[in-house]
């Protein structure tokens, strides 16, 4: 504990001789310095979706820009892991898709090497994140846009985000465990959301 504060406090310093709006100051979790957990006065944000960088995104290494995206937006990752999936756990996770012509290709591509699955937290956070993705095929996604700026075809398109709340719950529940997705305060919460 000792050392966290030591760690921590210094770079805290200059928030604490500024001289700004207090209301707009990061709020250090007690958990963070070590101490008792105390109640947070930050909004409780429940909203959460399941955004997946696909076999293709992980072998250009696009991992780090994708999370880039989601981090400068000011959503919050709160689950996060690499692994290769089974068809199994595929064929639930696009169960609606199974019939379509194409499923036996998406199989083989999502199969075909490692994916990093997370779930990232905040304010409208599921619609905003199928914006940042951009529309399925990449043919039509603008610029600007995770499948916009890094693919070209549709069997092809890098990355995953729910579609919905009832999706993202489903989804979440399905590749994550309870344990796995983490509850902590974010210090500038109160600066990208109004409370
Ligand atoms: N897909 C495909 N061919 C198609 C439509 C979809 O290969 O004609 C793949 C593509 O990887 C897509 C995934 O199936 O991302 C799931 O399709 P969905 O309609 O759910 O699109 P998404 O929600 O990913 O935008
Ligand atoms: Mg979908």
């Amino acid at each position: 504990m000792l050392l966290q504060r030591s760690i921590l406090l210094p770079l805290l310093s200059p928030w604490r001789g500024h001289s700004t709006n207090k209301a707009l100051m990061p709020r250090l979790s007690a958990t963070l310095l070590g101490g008792p957990r105390s109640k947070s006065s930050l909004p409780d944000v429940k909203e959460r979706t399941l955004v997946a960088v696909k076999p293709d995104g992980v072998q250009r290494r696009l991992v780090g820009q994708i999370i880039c995206r989601f981090e400068q937006r000011g959503f919050k990752l709160v689950g996060l892991k690499m692994l290769q999936v089974s068809e199994e756990l595929l064929s639930q996770h696009y169960c609606q898709l199974t019939q379509k012509p194409f499923y036996p290709s998406l199989v083989q591509y999502m199969t075909s090497g490692p994916v990093v699955v997370m779930v990232w937290e905040g304010h409208n956070v599921v619609q905003a994140s199928r914006v940042m993705v951009g529309p399925t095929n990449p043919s039509a996604a603008q610029a600007g846009t995770v499948r916009g700026d890094f693919s070209l075809h549709v069997s092809r398109n890098v990355v995953h985000a729910s579609d919905s709340l009832e999706g993202a719950e489903r989804e979440i529940h399905l590749w994550f465990q309870g344990k796995e997705l983490l509850k902590w305060d974010c210090w500038d919460q109160a600066i990208t959301c109004e409370e």
